[in-house]
């Protein structure tokens, strides 16, 4: 019987197409610029955001920083969501290592930042105060539940950045999944942004690699942080022979990650027991009403020992649970899980 892993995206394996790309990529080392296949992959990524250049990175978690690291001086601030990535799950890189002080704002329910609370978090001209120079939006927004924010929305938190002399950095992590979602070409949803991290992992399916795009003077400054970090790779065009093949063709496909995730959510709300409390791009939360005398980790480890499907229990006891649909999960997968969920609660 085969894994049915829905614990994350981050789980997908490489596609058996980026593979052989990957054993016939064209090398070189890439500190010294010379890797084709990363050139390639940059000039790509820069093309498809309507952005004058890329730089290709270890992980969203580096690409971050070294746009964080680029964009600001030490004991600047930054506008941040209070559950976003940046904030939460990259230690505080900001702040560890570039001496940049975040200033969170909260994420309302739809992922977005209100301008209101935007506008209102900005330090005043004040020396006491930490110099506010960024303010930052994540989209798909991961701890809202995957929900993409729109074109418009985007272009609103891009006016607000002008109108107030700072800059503005998007984590795009899963850029792709709100392109289709909205069913738009990913640079309208860059638009008016001065940086945007990508993943080509999770979704995409790559094996390792995120890019940073932005101008050519920042993306100068974010290649020197990167350094820094530990980042600069050589012989990278192995891995960004993966990621073009995420970037031209694995991005066209989220559209069917996001209806497998539709019918696993339909079929999971019939089941008595259980509520759906979410579903937006590809994840879907639900909670347990009767657990049957189960609590949380047992259900899953009853799913994972009976049917090998393997899910997060999400928020400890309460019963709630995170999937994420992805391209190794197909119909065949969803069904069985919908059987599986079913056939463990009744
Ligand atoms: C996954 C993710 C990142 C980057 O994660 P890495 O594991 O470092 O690649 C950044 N932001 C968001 C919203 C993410 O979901």
């Amino acid at each position: 019987m085969k894994t049915i892993d829905l614990r994350s995206d981050t789980v997908s394996h490489p596609t058996s197409a980026m593979r052989e790309a990957m054993a016939r990529a064209v090398l070189g080392d890439d500190v010294y610029h010379d890797d084709p296949t990363v050139n390639q992959l940059e000039a790509d990524a820069a093309a498809l955001f309507g952005k004058q250049a890329a730089v290709f990175v270890s992980s969203g978690t580096q690409g971050n920083l070294c746009a964080l690291l680029a964009h600001c001086g030490r004991g600047e601030s930054i506008l941040v969501g209070d559950t976003s990535h940046i904030f939460r799950y990259e230690q505080g890189g900001m702040a560890q290592l570039g001496g940049i002080v975040p200033q969170p704002v909260p994420v309302q329910r739809n992922g977005a930042l209100r301008l209101d609370d935007l506008q209102a978090a900005i330090s005043p001209d004040d020396e006491h105060m930490a110099k506010t120079s960024l303010v930052t939006i994540e989209n798909t927004h991961n701890a809202a539940g995957g929900i993409p924010l729109s074109v418009e929305y985007t272009a609103q938190v891009a006016d607000f950045a002008r109108s107030n002399g700072l800059r503005f950095h998007i984590d795009g992590a899963r850029i792709f999944n709100a392109a289709a979602a909205y069913a738009v070409e990913p640079k309208a949803l860059a638009e008016g942004a001065d940086s945007l991290t990508f993943c080509l992992s999770k979704g995409l399916c790559a094996p390792v690699g995120s890019l940073l795009v932005g101008d050519a003077a920042f993306i100068k400054r974010a290649r020197r942080a990167r350094k820094v970090l530990g980042g600069g790779m050589r012989q990278a065009g192995i891995l960004a022979a993966a990621g073009l093949i995420a970037l031209h063709e694995m991005r066209l496909r989220l559209h069917e990650d996001h209806s497998n995730a539709q019918l696993l959510a339909e079929g999971l709300s019939e089941i008595p027991g259980v509520t759906i409390q979410s579903q937006r791009t590809n994840f879907v939360y639900f909670s347990l009403t009767a657990v049957a005398g189960l609590s949380a980790q047992e259900f899953a480890k009853a799913l994972r020992e009976d049917y090998q499907i393997l899910i997060s229990p999400y928020g400890g006891e309460q019963g709630l649970f995170r999937l994420r649909t992805h391209y190794w999960i197909d119909r065949t997968a969803i069904d069985k899980v919908i059987m599986a969920v079913g056939a463990l609660l009744s």
